[in-house]
């Protein structure tokens, strides 16, 4: 019995703040019963696998972008905000991911042909792919926490939102089961682009590495938008503001702190499946920065926009990559980690398959 059915009876009993989407004009409801679908599917899937229980999906009341994971009596919940659907589809649209082609001319001709071969692809649509590999690495960051709850000897209640929350005072398990959150989420991501390259009959070494840069590419392009500041701007029309760099501070690891090492990890885990691909650090990063590039110019109309990161990364490198180090050494201590990552025979998920 993965999924709980009856919603009404759950919201009532749990007091959830759920927002109902009935009623509302139709193209409205066809992108909440979209996304709705989509993650009681990915939710229906993953607790099987688990052997979870008591596990059940819902939008929330909140017109920002967000995500959480909630274990409260019992239950496992996992939700969207209503404003999630809504701007994910502003940020997602087709326009933007236009020029992402473009990325094909830095790189070497193998490179840069296997780019040209899966543009003219019919079967695959750059922005549908990026859509869907953001959703997914949401789901799983979220699914994630929910396998932390369960694996955690507390018996209190728990709710882990995606993003940042200024208010929330820091706690180092707090970021290290983030970061966990956001390594297992990576790893998904990269085996779905794996998927999508075998469904498209691909055997070629450069088609897979292309995928698996736009599937990065896609997760940064997602984070970016929080670190931007520009997610929940409906209009898409404000100028871009970063967050100040911190370490040990509020709810969650900085968005610098949160990418460098989503990229690394995956970087580590494509070595470790697809050795002959030889992913080099130097060439992930011009690729998943351009095609950041090109949307963020796109999106903002504004070219020098990534410059920010560039500046910010560099200037703060050291103390990145330094609590990065110290957030993996504590991860790799911390018991409902430690413990998840024994289950799956996992070093931290690099050989897992199925789970
Ligand atoms: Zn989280």
């Amino acid at each position: 019995m993965p999924l709980l059915k009856n919603s009404d009876e759950i919201s009532r009993y749990l007091h959830l703040d759920m927002f109902d989407y009935n009623g509302l004009p139709e193209h409205l409801v066809k992108t909440y019963s979209f996304y709705e679908n989509k993650f009681n599917s990915l939710y229906e899937e993953y607790s099987e696998i688990w052997d979870l229980e008591n596990c059940f999906f819902y939008i929330k009341n909140s017109n920002s972008c967000n995500a959480s994971a909630i274990k409260i009596n019992g239950y496992n919940l996992i939700n969207i905000t209503n404003g999630y659907p809504v701007l994910m589809e502003r940020k997602f649209r087709e326009e933007l991911f236009r020029n992402q082609i473009l990325v094909a001319i830095i790189n070497e001709k193998n490179i840069s042909d296997a780019y040209c071969q899966l543009h003219e692809n019919q079967s695959f649509n750059i922005k549908e792919f990026m859509l869907e590999c953001s959703i997914r690495f949401t789901f799983h960051h979220e699914f994630r926490h929910i396998l932390q709850f369960n694996n955690s000897n507390s018996r209190t209640n728990f709710n882990f939102q995606e993003n940042l929350n200024t208010n929330t005072a820091f706690k180092m398990k707090k970021h290290a089961w983030e970061y966990d959150a956001d390594r297992i989420a990576t790893a998904k991501v990269l085996g779905f682009a794996n998927d999508t390259k075998t469904i498209l009959g691909y055997e070629d070494d450069y088609l897979l590495k292309c995928i698996l840069y736009i599937a990065l590419s896609s997760i940064i392009i997602t984070k970016n938008l929080f670190y931007f500041n520009v997610i929940n701007d409906y209009s898409n029309a404000l100028s871009v503001k970063i967050k100040e760099f911190y370490t040990k501070k509020f709810s969650h690891p900085h968005s610098l702190v949160r990418m460098i090492n989503i990229i690394s990890y995956f970087i580590d885990c494509a070595n470790d499946r697809y050795p002959s691909l030889g992913f080099e650090y130097q060439e992930v990063i011009n690729n998943v920065l351009g095609m950041n590039r090109l949307y963020f110019s796109s999106l903002t109309q504004d070219q020098s926009v990534l410059d920010d990161f560039f500046t910010e990364w560099k200037n703060n490198l050291n103390q990145i990559n330094a609590y990065n180090n110290e957030l993996y050494e504590f991860a790799i201590r911390n018991k409902p980690i430690k413990q998840l990552l024994l289950y799956t025979g996992a070093d931290f998920g690099i050989t897992s398959k199925s789970r």
